[in-house]
């Protein structure tokens, strides 16, 4: 065995293989994949095998794609045999709900060039001869969906990597990880020991428990899966004989069942409602080539239905039941990416779709490992999308949120409940006795709207419920003042004699002068934006509060201190705030005389501009106020410790009071910021757009002295325009808005598509943002969006709907 590799792979489930493959073929050939037993020895062996395209999320899709391509490359570049069968398939909806989501999911898939077809419940009768059309309203047809042999598949990418260099022993059972003083990592096994730039964790069943040898407590837990085997049944080989090919692949959302062909029977799954997790602490390391107890009364529910819509079951023997453990994170998303904290350690677990999306997972991780980045967006899978608050029984109530509703709609205004209320900051039950509905970002609890008594959110496609109230809350604003809470924003702390010089390595902004802000787009090597910010210089005061503050996205706070971190230089501390640092916003016209009334005499609020930031006293509490707004109006950000935070809240009430202040949620927030243009991260602004294709061109200081990252990039990206364009538009709905990810056309073509937007309420119009050619972006006609199956005409918004030269904000 090798004592030495550039990477260690450990586990050689089809995961490790895709990562050991994918490593070679980028280059990496000095690499060795450790597997305590044989391959395929943990989920992989009993797996259904099947796999498809669509996903819910398209950068998800796009990496499904990919891995479902690659498989004819590997079967033919290993000799190995995969046993594929690309039958095609379908998915049934029982009822109307599902069928819009169908429309949605094949809108979705457009312009990632997926040829998904709506079919009616007779066609899908045609193709799927097993089905009672009567039970169905429609379905969706993709010729890219089949099956194949997980053993074979796994084999084809070890040998494949074997050809390429690398190298497997098997047997061979990692029992301890240390980073030793040099940054290399000393891995020790039962066959000895080997020295690695890199490790991988693909250690499937047990990620967890390799996790816990470098001091993770990864959020993965697995849970049981039953499928099981019909005998042969009588429709299926008529089925083969009369139309020469094999039955198609099916999925049943309604009955929570995937179906397909095997041999002459057919292969019946379920994801039941009554799911079970399985070893839900440690994962003995004696389980192996082993199956669970099937346990048929766990999924009778689920077998009902099948029964009722698949009649020729009713009829079928049942061969065998096979019951199997496999992981999930709580989102079910893989967790995918390098470590905060552990240089070379890199995490490529949690996958439960290894069919989908093990090639994927594989691509990215060998960029990522090689040239430093993913080469695709895959924050949906990113490890550090998660924080310390996904513990284990964080996770153990998610995962099993997660699979029990795998099959179900997720409506765009739903907010699932488990795991939940877990962070929360000192205000939320006051928010929650005035009607607040929350939404949950990284694990912390935010207001989203407020409802009157015996008002919910009615989860739903189209508008709902909230949609009067919401648009009252903004109204509110825009016609006086409203109060919101911040506190979900990421905050960090950038402290030390060496702040302001690596800030202006780190960031393409300009650093703002003591007691200013600046909004400071952050970019990679490749000119891509991979943050944006507001960065404030709080001065050099000497109260323990000078230095610099950030404000960013609080979905994003692990992924950027993973960044923040991976930059930082000596003389430079970066810290998170978290929730130990709160906030509250006003906006609307009347916010400067609410705030004059909460500060003390002798505080000019007539004299504080636009982007100043200062420390100020509210009611009696020590805050730092910064004159900024996402809502484009006049406003301000105030920023306290937890402790006074209720204190500001009930002095900014009292004195709103007289100026009718309102409460409003981050659904107002989002009416508002799209009536200017304002995009926001992870939705607008992600890593595979440059600057001047999102519109951030303007805060990219490339005259600037300091070397930023990414600015030769920047500047040739600058001078060669781009190809897209973000580009704003005001839609002709009617009772349902954009959510996101909607295709735009130009004529008959699918050029674009939609990054987010909503009902515009105070300027009483419904808007999109999204991408488009840059070569056609101002074109004025010929616009349509596409929601909800219907082409809705649009118009390029070329200036912001509401103060278009930002006079209101700057007043
Ligand atoms: C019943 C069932 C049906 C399924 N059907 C499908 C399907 O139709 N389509 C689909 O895409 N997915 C399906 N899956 C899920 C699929 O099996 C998983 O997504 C996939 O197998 C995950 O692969 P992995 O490589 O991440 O993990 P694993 O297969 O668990 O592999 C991990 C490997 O790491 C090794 N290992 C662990 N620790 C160490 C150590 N310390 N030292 C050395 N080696 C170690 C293990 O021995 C094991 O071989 C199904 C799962 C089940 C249970």
């Amino acid at each position: 065995m090798k004592t030495h590799a550039k990477v260690v792979v450990i586990g050689g489930g089809v995961v490790g293989c895709s990562v050991l493959y994918h490593l070679t073929r980028f280059g990496w050939s000095d690499v060795v994949l450790l597997e305590r037993s044989e391959l395929t020895s943990g989920s992989t062996w009993h797996a259904a095998g099947g796999m498809h395209t669509i996903n819910g999320d398209p950068n998800v899709a796009k990496l499904q794609k990919y891995t479902v391509d690659l498989y004819r490359e590997i079967e033919a570049y290993s000799g190995q045999d995969i046993g594929l069968h690309m039958t095609g398939g379908v998915m049934l909806a029982a009822t109307k709900e599902r069928h819009d989501w169908l429309k949605s999911i094949m809108a979705k898939g457009r312009y990632l060039g997926l040829d998904a077809l709506l079919i009616t419940p007779t066609e899908a009768a045609d193709l799927f001869p097993l089905m009672d059309p009567d039970q169905f309203v429609g379905a969706l047809y993709d010729e890219v969906e089949g099956h194949l042999d997980p053993y074979g598949t796994t084999h084809a990418y070890a040998k494949s990597a074997r050809k390429n260099g690398a190298q497997i022993e098997l047997r061979c059972m990692v029992e301890a990880l240390e980073m030793r003083t040099d940054g290399t990592w000393k891995v020790t096994t039962n066959k000895g020991d080997v020295i690695a730039e890199h490790v991988v964790n693909a250690a499937g069943l047990w990620a967890r428990e390799v996790g816990r040898m470098v001091g993770l407590e990864l959020p993965v837990l697995a849970m049981e899966h039953m499928y099981l085997l019909t005998e042969d049944m009588p429709e299926v080989a008529a089925f083969n004989a009369e139309r020469g090919r094999e039955m198609l692949h099916a999925v049943d959302f309604d009955g929570e069942l995937y179906l397909r062909q095997e041999r002459g029977g057919m292969l019946m799954g379920t994801y039941e409602k009554a799911c079970k997790p399985w070893s839900p602490e440690v994962t003995p390391w004696d389980f192996g080539r082993d199956l669970l107890p099937p346990d048929l009364d766990r999924i009778a529910p689920s077998l009902e239905v099948g029964f009722r819509h698949f009649p020729a079951f009713e009829h079928a023997g049942i061969k065998t039941v096979i019951n199997g453990p496999f992981t999930f994170a709580p989102d079910g998303n893989p967790l995918v990416g390098p470590i905060r904290g552990l240089p070379g350690f890199w995490s490529a677990c949690g996958v439960m779709a290894g069919f989908s999306q093990g090639g994927g997972v594989g691509l990215a991780l060998a960029n990522w490992m090689i040239d430093g980045d993913p080469g695709l967006d895959v924050f949906a899978m990113d490890v550090s999308r998660f924080g310390d608050y996904a513990t284990m029984a964080y996770t153990n109530a998610k995962v099993q949120e997660n699979y029990a509703r795998r099959f179900s709609i997720r409506f765009p205004n739903e907010e699932l409940p488990a795991g939940r209320p877990l962070r929360t900051t000192p205000i939320y039950d006051i928010l929650r006795g005035k009607g607040a509905q929350f939404g949950a970002a990284h694990g912390l609890e935010v207001p989203l709207w407020f409802a009157p008594d015996g008002v919910t959110d009615a989860f739903s496609w189209r508008r709902s419920t909230d949609f009067e109230h919401v648009g009252a809350e903004a109204k509110a604003v825009r016609g006086g003042v409203g109060v919101i809470e911040i506190s979900g924003f990421a905050k960090y702390a950038v402290t030390g004699p060496g702040a302001a010089a690596w800030l202006d390595r780190l960031l393409a902004g300009h650093i703002p002068a003591p007691g200013r802000m600046a909004i400071a787009p952050m970019l990679k090597d490749d000119g891509h934006v991979i943050g944006d910010f507001t960065l404030a210089n709080l001065g050099p005061g000497g109260d323990g509060h000078a230095g610099f503050f950030i404000a960013g996205s609080g979905i994003a706070e692990d992924y950027h201190m993973r960044w923040f971190d991976r930059h930082l230089t000596g003389g430079v501390s970066v810290r998170a705030h978290g929730a130990g640092l709160v906030g509250l916003g006003i906006a609307g016209p009347r916010a400067r005389d609410v705030l004059g009334e909460v500060t003390p005499a002798g505080f000019d609020v007539a004299d504080f501009a636009f982007m100043d930031i200062r420390r100020v006293t509210l009611g009696m509490a020590p805050c730092t106020v910064g004159r900024v707004s996402f809502t484009g109006d006049l406003g301000y950000e105030i920023w306290m410790a937890p402790e006074y935070q209720r204190h500001v809240y009930h002095a900014i009430h009292a004195a709103g009071a007289a100026h009718g202040i309102r409460d409003f949620g981050l659904r107002a927030l989002n009416a508002l910021r799209l009536e200017k243009n304002f995009g926001g991260w992870g939705r607008e602004y992600r890593p595979i757009y440059s600057p001047y294709e999102a519109g951030l061109g303007r805060f990219v200081a490339l005259g600037k002295d300091a070397d930023f990252i990414g600015k030769a990039a920047a500047a040739r990206m600058k001078a060669d325009g781009g190809k897209m364009r973000l580009r704003s538009f005001t839609v002709d709905a009617t009772d349902a808005d954009v959510i996101g990810d909607e295709p735009i056309w130009q004529g008959d073509d699918v050029i674009g598509w939609v990054t987010s937007g909503g009902y515009a309420h105070a300027s009483g119009v419904s808007v999109a943002m999204g991408y488009v050619p840059r070569a056609i972006a101002e074109t004025d006609d010929g616009w349509e969006i596409e929601i909800m199956g219907s082409r809705c005409p649009a118009r390029l918004q070329r200036r912001p709907l509401f103060d278009p030269d930002g006079t209101r904000m700057r007043a």
